[in-house]
């Protein structure tokens, strides 16, 4: 019986400088992982080694890591650093994601890559490391009884149309897709695929919906259970979805909303 769920194994989380990756990567590394605390460029390093810090400060384990999750070569050389360093990868979050919000008549060709390049080009880029390396390394049952386990930040976006958001929406769409395709594809050799759709969650992507009492009201009215979620929700859901506990599962959406996806609009009006 292993003392922590995820004791030993590596764990690569994009975007982990801030918001729901930092609070993954804290959750992750909590669970027994040492974590990669991926940020993409030399503003975001210092945020990183901050989080970094935390880790280490609880007595957990981890390193931070730079790179462009939607440039090619810089995602082929970060698995290939990592495995080089820590002999290989069990866990991929795929998190980094990004908005670039727009009128759908005034939104530019730049908006509308930018968010595809980063948000789902770059969970392709990154899923396909991973994958490799699992494919590679195949099932060691001393460390899972998975080979591997990719979870997907989605949105709760990937089912509920966001009209000024076109290109986010898609992009959320496109990760369902593609995580329910390759989890099919790989399902044979025990690789894991799944994804998260926080609702709203307290991070500086959203800041406007819940920094002042106002906005938090307007945004409560979107979520039955009457709470703005916080990281720990997501980071509590992604050590799940990454352990063994959750063994059986995969090609699934696990959506941590407090019921956003619910309709509450029709709470009322049946
Ligand atoms: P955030 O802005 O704090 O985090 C996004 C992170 O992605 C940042 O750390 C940023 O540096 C990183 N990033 C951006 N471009 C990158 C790139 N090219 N390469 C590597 N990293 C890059 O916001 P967040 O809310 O923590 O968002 C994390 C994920 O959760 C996103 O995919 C977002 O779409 C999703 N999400 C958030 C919410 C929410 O309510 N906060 C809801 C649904 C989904």
């Amino acid at each position: 019986m292993k003392e922590k769920k995820l004791q030993g194994q590596i764990a690569i989380v994009t975007g982990a400088s801030s918001g729901i990756g930092a609070g993954v990567a804290k959750a992750l590394a909590a669970a027994g992982a040492t974590v990669v605390i991926n940020h993409p460029v030399e503003a975001t390093q210092a945020a990183a080694q901050a989080v970094l810090e935390q880790i280490k400060s609880a007595g957990d384990k981890g390193i931070i890591y730079q790179c462009d999750v939607s440039k090619e070569d810089e995602v082929k050389k970060m698995f290939a650093d990592v495995i080089a360093q820590f002999g290989t990868v069990d866990i991929l979050i795929n998190n980094a994601g990004l908005q670039r919000d727009s009128p759908f008549q005034d939104m530019t060709l730049e908006q509308w890559n930018f968010v595809l390049g980063v948000n789902l080009t770059g969970q392709f880029l990154c899923a396909r490391e991973a994958i490799r390396e699992f494919l590679r390394r195949g099932l060691v049952p001393e460390r899972s009884i998975s080979a591997g386990k990719i979870i997907c930040m989605s949105s709760v976006h990937e089912v509920i149309p966001w009209a000024g958001h076109a290109n986010y929406a898609a992009s959320k769409g496109g990760i369902m897709m593609m995580m329910k395709s390759i989890a099919q594809e790989f399902a044979p050799w025990k690789i894991r695929v799944n994804s998260i759709g926080p609702g709203a969650i307290k991070t500086p992507i959203n800041h406007q919906a819940w920094d002042t009492p106002a906005a938090e009201k307007k945004l409560l009215e979107l979520i039955p259970y009457g709470r703005v979620g916080v990281v720990e929700d997501i980071g509590a859901a992604a050590v799940w979805l990454a352990s063994d506990d959750s063994e059986y599962v995969t090609g699934t959406t696990l959506f941590v909303d407090g019921g956003m996806t619910l309709y509450p609009g029709f709470s009322t009006n049946g």
